[in-house]
């Protein structure tokens, strides 16, 4: 493993995207944070100051759910607001350049579709909290509709207007099962890349953590580029401490 900062990391990155065959990103919270949205685990991030509501919970208790919901609609909506940065720029154009083949990522913001990113190429594999949907019928609903529903009923729960069920923010809570077709589609990249880029990620978080580590294994180089130490840094073959943005742009040439 070879472990480096920014000038280096952008040369060294440079070499390995321009002789692979074909790559594949995976994000994490850390692509987002220059976007506004803060990640989990930096200091001051989410997990912090908030415990996070467990799927079991959500499903089994309204009280639970009012409060998830409270959470999601009194708070400020970061997400709804956030634009895409530099780094999901330079991602959108290794994908559009035919160098990276998929965007695999924990991420719930839909910033790599905003930036560019086609949707066949983004794999979402914690969801997105771009709508809701019942957990029962699938019905599918805009924020803005359960946000009006929440707010008529003085702050309830929504439920299903088709079936009755549990309306829920289309992501994947933890305890909450993985979605198999995104899971499957990450794994066949993983094992069709001959080099991995995992970007903005602690990578603690499983089974999500498993797509780099699949790739690697597979044969594949693993570079991962994050400011702060990660779980896979001894698996890698190239540590790139830094910020996500500078390196990005000036790796895939843009601005
Ligand atoms: P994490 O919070 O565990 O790790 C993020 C990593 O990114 C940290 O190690 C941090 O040091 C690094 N980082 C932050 N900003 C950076 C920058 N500008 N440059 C370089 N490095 C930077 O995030 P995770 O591994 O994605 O796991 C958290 C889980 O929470 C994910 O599964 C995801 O689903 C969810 N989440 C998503 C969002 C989002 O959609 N934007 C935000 C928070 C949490």
């Amino acid at each position: 493993m070879i472990r480096v900062g920014q000038e280096e990391g952008i040369a060294r990155l440079s070499d390995l995207v321009d002789a692979c065959e074909r790559a594949v990103v995976f994000t994490g919270a850390g692509i987002s944070t220059e976007s506004g949205i803060p990640d989990f685990r930096s200091p001051g991030g989410l997990w912090t100051r908030m415990k996070p509501i467990q799927f079991q919970d959500f499903v089994r208790s309204r009280e639970v759910r009012r409060e998830a919901w409270a959470r999601r609609f009194e708070g400020e909506d970061t997400i709804a607001a956030a634009q895409p940065n530099a780094g999901h720029r330079a991602v959108a154009r290794l994908v559009g350049m035919g160098i990276v083949s998929a965007v695999v990522t924990q991420n719930i913001d839909g910033l790599h579709q905003l930036a560019g990113v086609p949707d066949d190429r983004v794999i979402e594999v914690h969801g997105t909290a771009r709508y809701c949907k019942c957990l029962a019928c699938g019905s599918r609903y805009d924020n803005a509709e359960v946000r009006q529903m929440w707010a008529d009923s003085g702050g309830e729960a929504p439920d299903c207007t088709v079936c009755g069920g549990i309306i829920k923010s289309a992501t994947i809570s933890f305890g909450q099962p993985m979605p198999e077709a995104e899971m499957e589609r990450a794994a066949a990249e993983a094992l069709s890349c001959d080099l991995m880029l995992a970007i903005g990620s602690s990578l603690v978080v499983y089974p999500a953590a498993g797509v780099p580590l699949t790739a690697k294994r597979n044969g594949a180089r693993l570079v991962i580029l994050n400011r702060e130490e990660t779980e896979l840094d001894h698996l890698a073959d190239l540590v790139i401490n830094a910020e996500i943005g500078p390196v990005l742009s000036a790796v895939a040439k843009v601005n």
